[in-house]
């Protein structure tokens, strides 16, 4: 694949999500305390324990979903992902994967452009629930840059594994943006000045998923 050249072919099928879903969960598993630490300094000490029960719980899911197509596949991790994650962060997680999965439809086979637009519509889901902005310290900050260098790269005809590794690379570089900052949604707001100095583990949370999706699309398909 030269993305120089030729546009970009990759398609992601029903299989491709499944395995995107179940490298989210490893990553948020290796980073359960982690995430968990990160919530105790500015929040009650959850995080990581409820998304990791929340993707196990996605996992299971899948096993019995057959060969649903890749926005069914997401619509499902999202809805067990709002009963499961609980807290705030659940029906966020949830709103992102929901919305990401209903704007594919029902095609079996995801374009570039198609996983642009459905991450497009998570973050609208995550935005319209949540009404948090960048610099808010928040799953945004990580997923505005992200989804920022996602479509930079493509625009500039990268292949789908390049732009999404750029958008890994971002979403790392938001989330150490949020230390400094100071909440303003959430939990961590009620620290004010308080819990600034602090990396936000929602945004923790977000790059793992974009991570994960560097990993599946650049692995073999
Ligand atoms: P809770 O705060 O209910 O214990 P979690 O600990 O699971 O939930 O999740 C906390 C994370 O949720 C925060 O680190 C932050 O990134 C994210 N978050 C909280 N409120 C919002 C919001 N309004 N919009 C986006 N993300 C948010
Ligand atoms: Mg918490």
């Amino acid at each position: 694949m030269n993305g120089n050249s030729v546009r970009d072919d990759t398609q992601l099928d029903g299989a491709t999500m499944r395995r995107w879903i179940r490298l989210c969960a490893a990553e948020i598993a290796a980073n359960r305390d982690f995430l968990t630490q990160l919530d105790a300094a500015i929040g009650d000490a959850d995080h990581g324990i409820n998304m990791d029960r929340g993707f196990s719980a996605a996992i299971t899911e899948l096993e019995t979903a057959g060969d649903a197509p890749p926005g069914a596949v997401l619509e499902r991790v999202g809805s067990t992902l709002v009963y499961r994650v609980g807290g705030a962060s659940g029906p966020l997680f949830g709103a992102m994967f929901r919305e990401a999965g209903a704007s594919l439809g029902t095609i079996e086979r995801a374009s570039p452009e198609d996983v642009l637009s459905a991450l497009r519509a998570g973050l609208d889901g995550v935005q319209g629930l949540g009404a948090a902005v960048e610099g808010d310290k928040t799953i945004v900050d990580a997923y505005v840059p992200a989804l920022q260098a996602l479509e930079r790269g493509l625009r500039a005809n990268q292949d789908l594994a390049e732009a999404a590794a750029s958008a890994a690379e971002a979403a790392r570089e938001g989330v150490r943006a949020t230390v400094p900052l100071q909440a303003r949604k959430g939990r961590a707001s009620y620290l004010g000045p308080r819990s600034a100095g602090h990396q936000d583990p929602g945004a923790t949370s977000t790059a793992l998923l974009f991570v994960a999706l560097a990993r599946v699309v650049s692995g073999p398909t």
